[in-house]
Protein backbone atom coordinates (compact mmCIF):
# COMPACT_ATOMS: atom_id res chain seq x y z
CA UNK A 1 0.00 0.00 0.00
CA UNK A 2 1.50 3.37 -0.93
CA UNK A 3 0.22 4.98 2.10
CA UNK A 4 1.96 8.29 1.57
CA UNK A 5 0.72 8.79 -1.75
CA UNK A 6 -3.19 8.04 -0.67
CA UNK A 7 -2.80 10.47 2.23
CA UNK A 8 -1.35 12.88 -0.17
CA UNK A 9 -4.49 12.35 -2.67
CA UNK A 10 -6.86 12.64 0.49
CA UNK A 11 -5.19 15.96 2.03
CA UNK A 12 -5.43 17.14 -1.92
CA UNK A 13 -8.67 16.23 -2.46
CA UNK A 14 -10.33 17.99 0.73
CA UNK A 15 -8.28 20.83 0.47
CA UNK A 16 -9.28 21.98 -2.96
CA UNK A 17 -13.18 21.59 -2.46
CA UNK A 18 -15.44 24.72 -1.41
CA UNK A 19 -19.15 22.92 -1.61
CA UNK A 20 -21.63 20.48 0.37
CA UNK A 21 -21.63 18.46 -3.20
CA UNK A 22 -18.09 18.30 -3.83
CA UNK A 23 -17.28 17.43 -0.24
CA UNK A 24 -19.74 14.34 -0.58
CA UNK A 25 -18.21 13.73 -3.75
CA UNK A 26 -14.83 12.80 -2.10
CA UNK A 27 -17.17 11.22 0.67
CA UNK A 28 -18.38 8.91 -1.99
CA UNK A 29 -14.66 8.43 -3.67
CA UNK A 30 -13.08 7.19 -0.18
CA UNK A 31 -15.56 5.96 2.05
CA UNK A 32 -18.61 4.46 -0.26
CA UNK A 33 -19.20 0.64 -0.81
CA UNK A 34 -16.54 0.61 -3.65
CA UNK A 35 -14.53 3.47 -2.33
CA UNK A 36 -10.60 3.66 -2.09
CA UNK A 37 -11.08 3.27 1.96
CA UNK A 38 -13.30 0.50 1.80
CA UNK A 39 -11.25 -1.29 -0.78
CA UNK A 40 -8.20 -1.10 1.34
CA UNK A 41 -9.79 -2.41 4.23
CA UNK A 42 -11.31 -5.34 2.60
CA UNK A 43 -8.34 -5.92 1.11
CA UNK A 44 -7.06 -6.89 4.61
CA UNK A 45 -7.72 -10.67 4.00
CA UNK A 46 -5.11 -10.91 1.41
CA UNK A 47 -2.67 -9.63 3.73
CA UNK A 48 0.40 -11.49 5.27
CA UNK A 49 -0.58 -12.96 9.08
CA UNK A 50 3.07 -11.22 9.91
CA UNK A 51 1.98 -7.64 8.13
CA UNK A 52 -1.52 -8.14 8.85
CA UNK A 53 -1.15 -5.36 11.62
CA UNK A 54 1.05 -2.76 10.34
CA UNK A 55 -1.04 -2.60 7.43
CA UNK A 56 -3.94 -2.60 10.55
CA UNK A 57 -2.23 0.52 11.80
CA UNK A 58 -1.25 2.38 8.52
CA UNK A 59 -4.97 1.93 7.59
CA UNK A 60 -6.37 3.39 10.82
CA UNK A 61 -4.08 6.74 9.74
CA UNK A 62 -5.61 6.86 6.73
CA UNK A 63 -9.29 6.40 8.47
CA UNK A 64 -8.22 9.30 10.81
CA UNK A 65 -6.71 11.37 8.65
CA UNK A 66 -9.77 11.37 6.74
CA UNK A 67 -12.42 11.57 8.95
CA UNK A 68 -10.30 14.39 10.41
CA UNK A 69 -9.98 16.11 7.62
CA UNK A 70 -13.61 15.68 6.44
CA UNK A 71 -14.84 16.97 9.47
CA UNK A 72 -12.54 20.36 9.43
CA UNK A 73 -13.59 20.79 5.75
CA UNK A 74 -17.81 20.68 6.74
CA UNK A 75 -17.63 23.02 9.57
CA UNK A 76 -15.71 25.33 7.05
CA UNK A 77 -18.08 25.41 4.58
CA UNK A 78 -20.97 25.88 7.14
CA UNK A 79 -19.15 28.48 8.92
CA UNK A 80 -18.79 30.05 5.42
CA UNK A 81 -22.75 29.76 4.68
CA UNK A 82 -22.87 31.47 7.34
CA UNK A 83 -21.15 34.46 7.52
CA UNK A 84 -22.69 35.13 4.03
CA UNK A 85 -26.06 34.23 4.88
CA UNK A 86 -25.52 37.10 7.44
CA UNK A 87 -23.74 39.13 5.20
CA UNK A 88 -26.45 39.13 2.83
CA UNK A 89 -29.19 39.41 5.69
CA UNK A 90 -27.21 42.71 7.47
CA UNK A 91 -29.04 45.82 7.86
CA UNK A 92 -28.33 49.04 6.88
CA UNK A 93 -29.06 51.45 9.55
CA UNK A 94 -28.33 54.32 7.23
CA UNK A 95 -30.62 53.69 5.16
CA UNK A 96 -33.57 55.97 6.10
CA UNK A 97 -36.41 54.32 7.62
CA UNK A 98 -40.08 53.15 5.88
CA UNK A 99 -42.81 55.29 6.56
CA UNK A 100 -45.57 52.93 8.18
CA UNK A 101 -48.75 54.63 8.39
CA UNK A 102 -50.28 54.53 12.11
CA UNK A 103 -53.89 54.40 12.71
CA UNK A 104 -55.32 57.23 14.86
CA UNK A 105 -58.31 57.11 17.49
CA UNK A 106 -61.36 57.97 16.13
CA UNK A 107 -61.99 62.32 17.54
CA UNK A 108 -65.41 61.56 18.60
CA UNK A 109 -65.27 58.14 20.14
CA UNK A 110 -62.60 59.60 21.96
CA UNK A 111 -64.14 62.54 23.32
CA UNK A 112 -67.18 60.40 24.14
CA UNK A 113 -64.76 57.74 25.93
CA UNK A 114 -63.38 60.77 28.12
CA UNK A 115 -66.56 61.94 29.68
CA UNK A 116 -67.65 58.10 30.11
CA UNK A 117 -64.25 57.38 32.23
CA UNK A 118 -64.88 60.49 34.04
CA UNK A 119 -68.69 60.42 34.74
CA UNK A 120 -67.43 56.61 35.61
CA UNK A 121 -65.38 58.03 38.47
CA UNK A 122 -68.14 59.55 39.70
CA UNK A 123 -70.67 56.53 39.65
CA UNK A 124 -72.43 56.59 36.50
CA UNK A 125 -72.98 53.69 33.89
CA UNK A 126 -73.06 53.99 30.52
CA UNK A 127 -76.02 52.99 28.79
CA UNK A 128 -76.95 52.23 25.25
CA UNK A 129 -80.00 52.03 23.26
CA UNK A 130 -81.83 51.36 19.92
CA UNK A 131 -81.59 54.29 17.90
CA UNK A 132 -84.79 52.90 15.72
CA UNK A 133 -87.16 54.09 18.31
CA UNK A 134 -90.77 54.41 19.22
CA UNK A 135 -92.49 57.45 19.51
CA UNK A 136 -93.59 56.90 23.18
CA UNK A 137 -89.91 56.50 24.10
CA UNK A 138 -88.87 59.36 22.00
CA UNK A 139 -91.49 62.03 23.07
CA UNK A 140 -94.69 60.62 24.94
CA UNK A 141 -92.90 60.13 28.08
CA UNK A 142 -90.23 62.63 27.68
CA UNK A 143 -93.14 65.30 28.06
CA UNK A 144 -93.60 66.26 24.18
CA UNK A 145 -97.15 65.11 23.73
CA UNK A 146 -98.30 64.85 20.18
CA UNK A 147 -99.01 67.82 18.36
CA UNK A 148 -95.50 69.28 20.09
CA UNK A 149 -93.69 71.31 17.26
CA UNK A 150 -90.79 69.66 18.38
CA UNK A 151 -92.64 66.18 16.91
CA UNK A 152 -92.57 67.73 12.98
CA UNK A 153 -92.71 65.27 10.38
CA UNK A 154 -89.84 68.41 8.93
CA UNK A 155 -87.73 67.60 11.98
CA UNK A 156 -87.44 63.47 12.26
CA UNK A 157 -86.94 60.87 10.09
CA UNK A 158 -90.73 59.02 10.90
CA UNK A 159 -89.99 55.02 9.63
CA UNK A 160 -93.52 54.00 9.73
CA UNK A 161 -96.97 56.39 10.37
CA UNK A 162 -95.97 58.67 13.31
CA UNK A 163 -94.95 55.69 15.44
CA UNK A 164 -91.49 53.97 14.67
CA UNK A 165 -88.70 56.79 14.13
CA UNK A 166 -84.93 57.54 13.94
CA UNK A 167 -83.75 58.64 17.48
CA UNK A 168 -83.70 62.60 17.42
CA UNK A 169 -82.32 62.50 20.64
CA UNK A 170 -80.46 59.99 22.94
CA UNK A 171 -83.25 60.64 25.88
CA UNK A 172 -85.49 57.75 25.30
CA UNK A 173 -82.49 55.39 26.59
CA UNK A 174 -83.41 58.07 29.77
CA UNK A 175 -87.40 56.87 29.67
CA UNK A 176 -86.45 53.19 29.32
CA UNK A 177 -83.64 53.70 32.20
CA UNK A 178 -86.33 55.30 34.44
CA UNK A 179 -89.11 52.49 33.65
CA UNK A 180 -86.92 50.05 34.68
CA UNK A 181 -85.99 51.73 37.93
CA UNK A 182 -89.78 51.70 38.67
CA UNK A 183 -89.77 54.42 40.61
CA UNK A 184 -88.18 52.66 43.25
CA UNK A 185 -84.09 53.04 42.78
CA UNK A 186 -82.08 55.98 41.74
CA UNK A 187 -80.38 56.03 38.94
CA UNK A 188 -76.64 57.82 37.19
CA UNK A 189 -76.36 57.18 33.44
CA UNK A 190 -74.82 58.40 30.72
CA UNK A 191 -76.05 57.48 27.05
CA UNK A 192 -74.03 57.97 24.60
CA UNK A 193 -75.12 57.66 20.98
CA UNK A 194 -76.00 58.59 17.20
CA UNK A 195 -79.16 60.45 17.00
CA UNK A 196 -80.83 62.02 13.90
CA UNK A 197 -82.79 64.99 12.34
CA UNK A 198 -84.02 66.16 9.08
CA UNK A 199 -81.53 69.16 8.89
CA UNK A 200 -79.98 70.43 5.79
CA UNK A 201 -76.19 69.23 6.12
CA UNK A 202 -73.91 72.39 6.48
CA UNK A 203 -70.62 73.61 8.43
CA UNK A 204 -72.81 72.90 11.53
CA UNK A 205 -75.43 70.34 10.64
CA UNK A 206 -75.41 67.23 10.39
CA UNK A 207 -78.99 65.08 9.59
CA UNK A 208 -76.90 62.27 11.70
CA UNK A 209 -74.47 63.52 15.40
CA UNK A 210 -73.74 61.93 18.24
CA UNK A 211 -74.99 62.76 21.46
CA UNK A 212 -73.99 62.42 24.95
CA UNK A 213 -76.83 62.92 27.52
CA UNK A 214 -76.48 62.53 31.54
CA UNK A 215 -79.54 61.74 33.98
CA UNK A 216 -79.40 61.86 37.12
CA UNK A 217 -82.28 60.66 39.73
CA UNK A 218 -82.25 60.83 43.19
CA UNK A 219 -84.37 61.69 46.35
CA UNK A 220 -82.67 64.52 47.19
CA UNK A 221 -80.97 66.58 44.47
CA UNK A 222 -80.68 70.38 43.40
CA UNK A 223 -79.48 72.68 40.00
CA UNK A 224 -76.30 73.44 42.08
CA UNK A 225 -75.39 69.59 42.23
CA UNK A 226 -75.93 69.49 38.19
CA UNK A 227 -73.90 72.97 38.20
CA UNK A 228 -70.78 71.19 40.10
CA UNK A 229 -70.98 68.35 38.05
CA UNK A 230 -70.75 70.21 34.66
CA UNK A 231 -68.09 72.29 36.28
CA UNK A 232 -66.21 69.19 36.68
CA UNK A 233 -66.82 67.72 33.25
CA UNK A 234 -65.81 71.58 31.52
CA UNK A 235 -62.72 71.71 33.66
CA UNK A 236 -61.49 68.33 32.84
CA UNK A 237 -62.38 68.49 28.87
CA UNK A 238 -60.75 72.20 28.74
CA UNK A 239 -58.79 72.89 31.39
CA UNK A 240 -59.23 73.61 35.06
CA UNK A 241 -59.13 77.79 34.30
CA UNK A 242 -62.68 77.12 32.62
CA UNK A 243 -65.51 78.47 34.17
CA UNK A 244 -69.23 77.72 33.71
CA UNK A 245 -72.24 80.01 33.70
CA UNK A 246 -76.29 78.56 33.06
CA UNK A 247 -78.11 80.70 31.49
CA UNK A 248 -82.48 80.29 31.17
CA UNK A 249 -83.63 78.65 28.42
CA UNK A 250 -86.62 75.75 28.07
CA UNK A 251 -86.89 72.31 27.10
CA UNK A 252 -89.90 70.35 27.23
CA UNK A 253 -88.36 67.80 29.58
CA UNK A 254 -86.63 69.78 32.03
CA UNK A 255 -88.14 72.04 34.33
CA UNK A 256 -85.89 74.92 34.78
CA UNK A 257 -84.33 74.49 31.80
CA UNK A 258 -80.53 76.43 31.21
CA UNK A 259 -77.84 76.67 28.74
CA UNK A 260 -74.28 75.73 29.74
CA UNK A 261 -71.74 77.83 28.54
CA UNK A 262 -68.38 77.80 29.10
CA UNK A 263 -65.60 80.55 29.76
CA UNK A 264 -63.67 80.58 26.41
CA UNK A 265 -60.79 78.18 26.23
CA UNK A 266 -59.14 80.82 23.57
CA UNK A 267 -59.78 84.24 24.95
CA UNK A 268 -60.12 83.50 28.61
CA UNK A 269 -62.78 85.90 28.51
CA UNK A 270 -61.61 88.34 26.61
CA UNK A 271 -63.63 87.84 23.10
CA UNK A 272 -62.46 86.42 20.10
CA UNK A 273 -63.47 84.75 17.09
CA UNK A 274 -64.62 81.41 18.81
CA UNK A 275 -66.66 82.73 21.44
CA UNK A 276 -68.07 85.39 18.83
CA UNK A 277 -66.30 88.37 21.30
CA UNK A 278 -68.82 87.07 23.91
CA UNK A 279 -65.96 85.61 26.19
CA UNK A 280 -68.85 82.52 26.68
CA UNK A 281 -69.43 79.82 24.44
CA UNK A 282 -72.55 77.47 24.63
CA UNK A 283 -72.04 74.01 25.25
CA UNK A 284 -74.78 71.69 26.42
CA UNK A 285 -77.99 71.95 27.34
CA UNK A 286 -79.76 70.74 31.12
CA UNK A 287 -81.86 71.44 33.34
CA UNK A 288 -84.25 69.48 36.35
CA UNK A 289 -86.12 66.52 35.15
CA UNK A 290 -89.90 67.42 34.46
CA UNK A 291 -92.35 66.84 37.77
CA UNK A 292 -94.13 65.02 33.87
CA UNK A 293 -91.26 62.85 32.96
CA UNK A 294 -90.70 61.62 36.19
CA UNK A 295 -94.33 61.00 36.62
CA UNK A 296 -94.89 59.56 33.06
CA UNK A 297 -91.48 57.11 34.48
CA UNK A 298 -92.82 55.83 37.21
CA UNK A 299 -91.26 58.42 39.84
CA UNK A 300 -93.41 60.00 42.24
CA UNK A 301 -92.22 63.97 41.61
CA UNK A 302 -93.18 64.60 45.40
CA UNK A 303 -90.70 62.18 46.53
CA UNK A 304 -87.83 61.96 43.86
CA UNK A 305 -85.47 64.42 42.03
CA UNK A 306 -82.99 64.65 39.22
CA UNK A 307 -81.38 66.52 36.46
CA UNK A 308 -80.33 65.42 32.94
CA UNK A 309 -77.64 67.17 30.78
CA UNK A 310 -77.09 66.74 26.83
CA UNK A 311 -74.46 67.68 24.54
CA UNK A 312 -73.10 66.87 21.31
CA UNK A 313 -70.03 65.01 20.90
CA UNK A 314 -69.07 66.94 17.56
CA UNK A 315 -69.64 70.69 18.83
CA UNK A 316 -67.06 69.46 21.84
CA UNK A 317 -64.61 68.27 19.53
CA UNK A 318 -64.87 70.87 17.11
CA UNK A 319 -64.40 73.42 20.20
CA UNK A 320 -61.40 71.22 21.36
CA UNK A 321 -59.59 70.34 17.99
CA UNK A 322 -60.75 73.81 16.18
CA UNK A 323 -63.13 71.92 13.47
CA UNK A 324 -64.91 74.10 11.67
CA UNK A 325 -66.97 71.60 9.50
CA UNK A 326 -69.19 68.77 11.25
CA UNK A 327 -69.33 67.17 7.58
CA UNK A 328 -65.57 66.40 8.35
CA UNK A 329 -66.41 63.78 11.54
CA UNK A 330 -69.27 61.65 8.49
CA UNK A 331 -66.77 62.22 5.12
CA UNK A 332 -64.19 59.88 5.55
CA UNK A 333 -61.37 61.95 3.74
CA UNK A 334 -58.40 60.63 5.31
CA UNK A 335 -56.55 63.62 4.82
CA UNK A 336 -58.54 65.39 7.65
CA UNK A 337 -58.03 62.37 10.75
CA UNK A 338 -54.50 62.14 9.57
CA UNK A 339 -54.14 65.62 11.05
CA UNK A 340 -54.65 63.77 14.73
CA UNK A 341 -51.91 61.34 15.33
CA UNK A 342 -51.97 59.51 18.48
CA UNK A 343 -49.43 61.85 20.15
CA UNK A 344 -51.97 64.59 19.81
CA UNK A 345 -54.95 63.26 20.46
CA UNK A 346 -54.16 61.51 23.74
ZN1 LIG B 1 -62.96 83.59 22.97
Amino acid sequence: MEIEKILEQIKKDIESVETINKLNEIKIKYMSKNGIITELNNGIKDIKNEDKREYGIKLNEIKNLFNALYENKLNEINLEEINKRLENESIDITLPSTNIPMGSPNILEKIIEEIEELLMSMGYDVVDGPEIEEDKYNFELLNLPKGHPARDAQDTFYIKDEELLLRSQTSPVQARVMLEGKGENPIRIICPGKTYRRDDDDATHSHQFMQIEGLLIEKDVSLSDLKGTFDVIAKNLFGQDCETRFRPSYYPFTEPSVEIDISCFNCQGKGCNICKNTGWITVAGAGMVHPNVLKNCGYDPSIWKGFAFGFGAERLAMLKYGINDIRTFYMTDLRETKIFNRKDVD
